[in-house]
C-alpha cells in the first residue's frame, strides 16, 4: 500500500476536549465588575493601571486585558448619557427660570465636565467586560485573533 494514499492532504479533525463549547460568560456580571474597576473574569483584580489605561493582566487571576479593543466607543457612551442628563436640565430651567446666560455657563459647563470625566473609567470599564463575556477579539481563548482586530 502506497504511504501517500494514507495521509490525506487535509488530516480528519480529530475531536479534543478543547474544540468544545465554551462556557458561557456572565455578561451583566462582566460588566458590572469592569464599571467598578475590577477584573471581569474574577471580580478581585484592577482592570485599570492609571485612569483610563487597562493594566496589562489581572494581578488576581492572571486574565490579559490586552485583547480589549474599547477605542472611542466609552468617550461615545459618555457623551450620550452626559447629553441625556445635562441638556434636559438645561432646557426646563430655560423654560421655566430662564436665568442669565453667564450664570447657566457657570453651572453647565463645570456639571458636563465633571460627570464625563467621572463617568468614563466606568464606562470603558464595562465596555472591556463586555468585550470580555462575549469573547470579542481576542478574549475567545480557543479563537485565533485576527489580522483584522489588531489596531494599526
Ligand atoms: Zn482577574
Amino acid at each position: 500500500m502506497n504511504s501517500a494514499v494514507r495521509t490525506p492532504e487535509t488530516p480528519a479533525k480529530i475531536w479534543t476536549p478543547s474544540m468544545a463549547a465554551p462556557t458561557k460568560r456572565n455578561l451583566w456580571n462582566a460588566m458590572l465588575r469592569g464599571c467598578r474597576g475590577r477584573c471581569p473574569n474574577c471580580g478581585e483584580g484592577k482592570l485599570f493601571r492609571t485612569y483610563l489605561r487597562t493594566a496589562d493582566c489581572c494581578s488576581h487571576c492572571g486574565q490579559d486585558f490586552t485583547h480589549h479593543r474599547a477605542d472611542d466607543l466609552p468617550a461615545y457612551l459618555v457623551i450620550v448619557i452626559v447629553g441625556h442628563i445635562v441638556v434636559p436640565i438645561m432646557l426646563w430651567v430655560e423654560t421655566n427660570y430662564s436665568p442669565p446666560i453667564p450664570l447657566q455657563l457657570a453651572i453647565y459647563l463645570p456639571i458636563t465636565l465633571v460627570s464625563a470625566l467621572l463617568l468614563l473609567q466606568p464606562v470603558k470599564g464595562a465596555v472591556v467586560g463586555l468585550q470580555w463575556a462575549l469573547r470579542m477579539h481576542g478574549f475567545d481563548e480557543n479563537g485565533a485573533e485576527s489580522a483584522s482586530d489588531r489596531p494599526a
